[in-house]
């Protein structure tokens, strides 16, 4: 029988740090999306260590990867979930290139270190090690890497319309959490907001109608208005709203036929998003379209569901610090697997949650080193 205790033995420092180097080096910005080059590169990787994977190609650039550890199948599955793409680097110069993957002073630097690859690396390091030990466990252990996660969730939407996480009980997520245990996460609405006008030439504004000074007292109508006053949640406090882009206007001396906005609107568990479109529309006044463009339902995990207790007990183990189920404002492909399975969800991740999109992401290794056991003791224990 395998111990806890040999499994641990069995993380390697070095093996985890050189993996995250690599997967940093690879470059996998969304938009465009070229997760491919980063799934079959781990791909090859677990089939060189002896474990079977699915590479599963969408559209020439796009991929998942599943890697489903069967065991004798008594009790539920664990899902590992983690996303393969990032956001760009951004224009601001970094001190060790975005993609180098560049190990200082006891870091790790690049884009997507904290936001996951850090995750990813440690998962698939735990993943392997559990498939190469001889331990028998009573559920499956499903590894689920994903394209699409920073933008639409598209990768997770077509794992389980395609059947891939099935028999799952629960899902771990490794986006950044600075190795604290979210149990919840805000939903986000986008809506696309649209005001027409009238074009007339700029010397006879009276002539005309402006779509732009429309959308800005609209936007100033939702901002005042809006009510989002929820009664907080005690894990995600209040919902938030922001306006991300706008765009009107073709040249200074014609006034505006069109104006454009979206809206990203942040909710907690228990509010009817479209209750809150609603409102938004009424704030429109019938002269400002408005379209949904996308729901990520919020998540709430029972705090009483056992892999909560058994999340919270691993990382005091391994961190020695006493730990509180908390909440966060991102939203993860938990959103649609734990909402889709109606299953719990946790995330714990090596990465720092305000490193995610900075310039000079970086980890420390000491953390990556912790997660990967965390994620061990999780598995074993969960998936007995
Ligand atoms: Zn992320």
């Amino acid at each position: 029988m395998v111990t806890e205790e040999e499994l641990l033995a069995a993380v390697k420092e070095d093996s985890v740090a050189k993996l995250l180097q690599k997967v940093i080096q690879i470059e996998s910005t969304n938009p465009p999306g070229n997760e491919i080059n980063l799934a079959r590169w781990l791909a090859d990787y677990f089939v060189k260590v002896g474990v079977e994977a699915e590479l599963l190609e969408y559209e020439g650039k796009h991929a998942n990867l599943v890697v489903r550890l069967q065991e004798s199948g008594k009790g539920p599955a664990l899902i590992f979930s983690a996303h393969m793409d990032t956001v760009p680097a951004g224009e601001v110069p970094w001190v060790f290139p975005p993609f180098s993957g560049t190990l200082h002073e006891g870091k790790i630097y690049g884009r997507g270190a904290a936001d996951m690859k850090s995750g990813l690396a440690a998962m698939t390091e735990a993943a392997v090690i559990l498939a190469q030990s001889e331990i028998s466990l009573g559920g499956d252990l499903i590894v689920a890497f994903t394209y699409d996660e920073t933008h639409g969730l598209q990768g997770a939407k077509r794992l389980v319309e395609n059947g891939y996480l099935e028999g799952a009980g629960a899902v771990l997520v490794s986006e950044p959490s600075s190795l604290d245990v979210f149990i919840a996460e805000k939903g986000a609405l986008w809506l696309k907001c649209r005001a027409k006008g009238k074009t007339a030439h700029t010397s006879m504004p009276q002539l005309g109608q402006n779509a732009i000074l429309e959308m800005a007292h609209f936007l100033h109508r939702v901002e005042e208005s809006l009510d989002l006053s929820a009664v907080p949640h005690p894990l995600l406090s209040k919902p938030t709203f922001t306006v991300g882009t706008i765009r009107g206007g073709v040249t200074i001396n014609v006034i505006p036929d069109a104006c454009e906005a979206e809206l990203d609107i942040r909710l907690v568990p228990g509010m009817d998003h479209q209750k809150v479109v609603q409102w938004v529309r009424e704030l429109g006044e019938g002269r400002v379209e408005v379209e949904i463009l996308d729901w990520k339902k919020p998540v709430e995990s029972d705090p009483k569901a056992g892999i909560v207790n058994l999340s919270l007990q691993a990382v005091e183990e391994v961190t020695s610090l006493p730990r509180q189920p908390k909440g966060v404002s991102y939203y993860t492909d938990g959103s649609v697997i734990a909402n889709s399975l109606q299953i719990p969800m946790v995330i714990i991740g090596p990465g720092d949650t305000g490193m995610t999109h900075q310039p000079n992401e970086c980890v420390e290794v000491s953390r990556l080193v912790q997660a990967v056991k965390i994620y061990l003791l999780i598995a074993t224990r969960y998936l007995k």
